[in-house]
C-alpha cells in the first residue's frame, strides 16, 4: 500500500479573496513514512498546491500507475481538527497523479452547481472531490455517511443504508414509513438523493446542514421546493 498523506491548512484570505495553503506531503509504503520523498509547501494557491502533489507523486514513481487499486491519497486538515481524513476517490486520485490540469478542474464547482439563494461570492477554495458536490445544491443533495449508516434527512439520526431488493440503496428510517429513502453511494462519506425523493414524503422539513442552506441545519420543505425551482431555471438558462 503506498499512501500519500497531504496535511494542509489554508491561510485565510489576505483581502482580495486569496487563499493560500500550506502543509506537508507525506509518503507512506505499508505505512513506513519515507521521509526523503516527504516534503513541505508554503503560500501555494490550490492548483499550485495539486501541481506540487502531482509532483510528489511522480517522483514516488511507477506504483502509482492508473487505476492501482493499492494507492491512496488522503487529505486531512490541520485547522480543522474536527474534520476525518478524506480519502480521495480513485478517479479523481488517478487524475492528480496523471492529468494534474483536469484533476483542477474536477476538483473546482462546475458554474451549473452554483449555490443558489445567495449572493454569489467566491466559493472556498478547498473543497476536495466529492466534498465539492456535497457543499453544492443541485438536483440531487448530499447526505452523510458512516460505513452502513446515514444521516437521516428527517430527523438528523444515523440509520442504516440497506441494498434493496432490486439492488438499489436506500436509507431506512420511520420518517420514511411507506417506502425507503433512494440513495446513491458516492464514496466513503457522502450518499446523494434526489430532492424529488424528499418532496415525496410527508415531512415538513429536512436536516441538511450543507453550505447552500442559509437556514441550517433545517429546512422547510416549501423553501427546499424553491431552491430546487430556482435551480432548474438556472440550469436551464445556462445550457
Ligand atoms: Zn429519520
Amino acid at each position: 500500500m503506498l499512501r500519500l498523506l497531504v496535511d494542509y491548512k489554508r491561510d485565510l484570505a489576505d483581502g482580495d479573496g486569496y487563499q493560500s495553503f500550506e502543509g506537508v506531503v507525506r509518503v507512506y509504503y505499508a505505512d513506513e513514512l519515507k521521509a526523503e520523498h516527504s516534503a513541505g509547501f508554503k503560500k501555494l494557491d490550490f492548483p499550485s498546491m495539486i501541481r506540487n502533489l502531482h509532483l510528489t507523486a511522480k517522483q514516488v514513481g511507477e506504483e502509482f500507475r492508473v487505476g492501482a487499486e493499492d494507492t491512496a491519497i488522503v487529505f486531512r486538515r490541520m485547522d480543522r481538527p474536527e474534520l476525518d481524513p478524506f480519502t480521495m476517490d480513485a478517479a479523481t486520485r488517478d487524475l492528480i497523479v496523471h492529468d494534474p490540469e483536469k484533476a483542477i478542474e474536477a476538483m473546482s464547482v462546475p458554474d451549473v452547481r452554483v449555490v443558489v439563494g445567495r449572493p454569489q461570492k467566491p466559493l472556498s477554495n478547498l473543497r476536495v472531490g466529492a466534498e465539492t458536490m456535497a457543499n453544492a445544491f443541485g438536483e440531487k443533495v448530499a447526505l452523510r455517511r458512516l460505513r452502513g449508516l446515514a444521516e437521516c434527512p428527517g430527523c438528523g439520526k444515523w440509520r442504516p443504508v440497506k441494498l434493496n431488493i432490486d439492488e438499489h440503496y436506500a436509507l431506512h428510517c420511520e420518517c420514511f414509513p411507506n417506502m425507503p429513502l433512494p440513495v446513491e453511494r458516492v464514496d466513503d462519506q457522502w450518499l446523494l438523493t434526489k430532492v424529488e425523493h424528499l418532496l415525496a414524503t410527508d415531512l415538513p422539513r429536512f436536516f441538511l446542514p450543507r453550505e447552500w442552506n442559509s437556514f441550517e441545519p433545517w429546512i422547510h420543505r416549501e423553501k427546499l421546493e424553491e431552491l430546487l425551482t430556482q435551480f432548474n431555471k438556472e440550469s436551464a438558462d445556462v445550457r
